[in-house]
């Protein structure tokens, strides 16, 4: 974890003496990782005693330096005071049992890293500025001199600890970050991110983080982060991430463009939270409306069918046949087909029912619907049009064949007796082929009409109306 950022603007110019405050750093940043990924309070001192001791050696080391340098002596007794302060300072903190409480241990770290800046910037140039010139060290101290002045220094102070606060921020929400540069390069993946799928080390996560991407996503999220490349403007994307365990999350990511003040574009900047859960309440949600929307079709195609059915015998109803009459009068009219129309009428049904029964005249009844809804095709249509009447739509059919197919249903009916009634069931019957321009009422009308003479003719006959 990177507590405190090194930058160029903290090299004093003289080797040694940087790379000694470079490790300084170093410890800081271990402390400060052992202390915020909640690291025990021996391990944490133990941390924070290496710190110490290194820091004593730098001191001595830089004492040293500072005695053959050409600094006035009260600057040499106040550095080394400077020094002394510090140990001092940093054993008493340290030692604190308090230290692992957030508010304490994140004091420590401001302590360590506010010093170690104005350490560095500060007193620290100023032996540079001692040291005998001529050498590599002096001249770049010479640039640093010209490049560094009190105004810079406090703005460098504040941008390490402008970092330091969005390190903390970032590493403590469950949000995750990501920070690109302008080549689109990941340098930047906070805590939340790199814990979720495992990473313990991100650095390696810029040349990683695309395989943590579900496969079926990559190429839609690259094109999407290219496009905020081109045109700077922000986007939000759903994808799947893998975890540490190998499962796949849904995440909404918001992606902006981070332009500084003269309108250059630096990178991205990207925060990621897990609809997970949102996208499965959903799924749920979509799967039982249509589950919902299936059963209201099946239950409507249900009902649809009662109000199309008589209920005693199971063929189609009046309005069944009324419907249907309607439907092939138009169909016969526009392609000029047949259509014949045959009215079914049982003879003195009413002595059925006098004789044995309402009962077996329903019976009666159902038995000689089924007989000739048997003689039928597919396409024909048979209904109860009233109580003991029936019609049947023999669409494609003309008047003649029609005749042989009602003779035929006559017989069938005459033959059934299927309750070995004392006497036999009969029926007469009426049919008319449909006229150019006549409407279903008038068809249905004329096969009355011709039922009315089959009955007339002593009944158990056809007749036609032509
Ligand atoms: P015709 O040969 O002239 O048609 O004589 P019919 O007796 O069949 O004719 P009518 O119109 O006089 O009588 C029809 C009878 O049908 C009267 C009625 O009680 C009976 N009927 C009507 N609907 C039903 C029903 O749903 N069930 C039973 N069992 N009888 C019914
Ligand atoms: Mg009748
Ligand atoms: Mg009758």
């Amino acid at each position: 974890m990177q507590f405190f950022y090194w930058n160029k603007s903290f090299e004093i110019g003289i080797g040694e003496i940087d790379r000694q405050h470079r490790k300084l750093v170093d410890f800081i940043n271990v402390l400060a990782a052992a202390i915020v990924e909640g690291g025990r309070l021996p391990e944490v001192r133990d941390v924070a005693g290496q710190l110490l001791e290194y820091a004593a050696s730098h001191f001595r080391a830089e004492e040293k330096l500072m005695d053959g340098c050409s600094l006035p002596d009260e600057e040499k007794v106040s550095h080394r005071h400077a020094h002394s302060l510090f140990v001092e300072k940093a054993q008493e903190i340290l030692l604190r049992p308090d230290l692992l409480q957030e508010e304490v241990s994140q004091q420590v770290l401001e302590f360590l890293t506010t010093w170690l800046i104005s350490h560095i910037l500060g007193s620290d140039l100023k032996i540079a500025q001692g040291v005998p010139g001529g050498t590599q060290g002096q001249k770049q101290f010479d640039e640093l001199l010209v490049d560094i002045s009190p105004v810079e220094r406090m703005l460098l102070g504040a941008l390490t600890e402008t970092e330091r606060r969005f390190r903390l921020i970032s590493d403590h929400t469950p949000v995750l970050i990501w920070v690109s540069d302008a080549t689109g390069a990941r340098g930047f993946f906070n805590r939340a991110w790199s814990d979720f799928v495992g990473v313990k080390d991100d650095s390696t996560l810029d040349d990683e983080w695309l395989t943590f991407v579900h496969p079926e996503d990559r190429s839609r999220y690259l094109a999407l982060i290219e496009s905020v490349m081109a045109e700077s403007g922000s986007v939000e994307v759903e994808y799947r991430l893998r975890d540490y365990h190998g499962m796949y999350h849904w995440f909404l990511e918001r992606v902006l463009p981070r332009i500084d003040t003269t309108g250059i574009m630096l990178g991205l900047i990207a925060s990621a939270t897990d609809i997970t859960s949102i996208k499965q309440a959903e799924a749920l949600l979509s799967q039982s409306n249509r589950e919902l929307e299936q059963e209201v079709a099946r239950r409507t195609e249900q009902l649809e069918q009662l109000m199309l059915t008589d209920a005693l015998t199971g063929v189609g109803n009046r309005r069944m046949v009324t419907r249907r009459l309607e439907e092939e009068v138009v169909r016969s009219h526009r392609y000029g087909r047949p259509l014949t129309v045959a009215f079914f009428d049982i003879d003195l049904f009413k002595n059925i029912n006098d004789t044995y029964g309402h009962a077996i005249g329903d019976s009666v009844l159902t038995h000689v619907a089924q007989s000739l809804k048997s003689c039928l095709r597919d396409c024909d249509l048979i209904g109860r049009f009233g109580g003991e009447e029936f019609v049947v739509l023999l669409p494609e059919t003309l008047l003649d064949v029609a005749h042989g197919v009602t003779e035929r249903m006559r017989r069938a009916v005459e033959q059934l007796n299927p309750l070995h009634l004392s006497r036999s069931v009969t029926i007469s019957v009426g049919l008319a082929e449909l006229r150019e321009n006549e409407t279903g009422d008038d068809l249905l009308a004329r096969s009355d009409r011709a039922l009315y003479l089959a009955k007339k003719s002593g009944r158990n006959c056809c007749r036609v109306d032509r």
